[in-house]
């Protein structure tokens, strides 16, 4: 079964403390999804980043303040995560990375049939691309302690949560998939 390890919106504005949309719980984040990177990596498994990248004039802007501006230092991965060589990064103007054709193009030039994500919001990007991608027949695994949600209002990730394993959602642990790569 062909996997990508799927990274989710590590990105300044989201994970640095001087970023835009700032929140203290993704920073929690990012030695696991490190770990598992170096890990999927050695195991030959593509690494796929879904970042957002608005224009300035955003339809997004509407509901959030500005934030990861296409070219600005908000929208880049944060330092400990930057891309290398051979790894994909797609830019999105949405929640979902499948709200642009090229995600589907891409998942299916690469013969993925199982998306394995981490990064940041659970009740944002990450709940949108898993539910889009089953929703394509896609198998998804969520690695639990390397995703993260602002539960603006509470319990919102857990309402997440619950949304993705009733659309057939797999969840583990960071020290799960590690121990299964060798
Ligand atoms: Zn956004």
């Amino acid at each position: 079964m062909g996997k990508l390890f799927v990274i989710v919106d590590m990105l300044n504005d989201f994970i640095n403390p001087s970023g835009k949309l700032y929140f203290p719980k993704g920073r929690s984040v990012v030695d696991p999804v490190v770990r598992l990177r170096a890990a999927f990596r050695a195991a030959g498994v593509p690494v796929l980043y879904v970042n957002d990248a608005h224009p300035e004039d955003s339809g997004e802007f509407a509901s959030w303040p500005p934030h990861c501006v296409m070219g600005t230092w908000g929208a880049r991965i944060i330092d400990e995560l930057h891309a290398g060589p051979g790894d994909i990064v797609l830019g999105k103007d949405a929640l979902t990375v499948f709200a642009h054709g090229a995600a589907e193009a891409l998942v299916t030039g690469y013969g993925a049939t199982h998306l394995i994500m981490a990064g940041v919001a659970t009740e944002y990007c990450v709940q949108a691309c898993a539910l889009d991608a089953r929703a394509r027949g896609l198998a998804v695994t969520v690695a639990l302690d390397a995703i993260a949600g602002v539960d603006l209002n509470e319990g919102d990730a857990a309402t997440a949560l619950e949304a993705m394993r009733q659309a057939g959602v797999a969840f583990t642990g960071a020290d799960r998939l590690l121990e299964e790569l060798g």
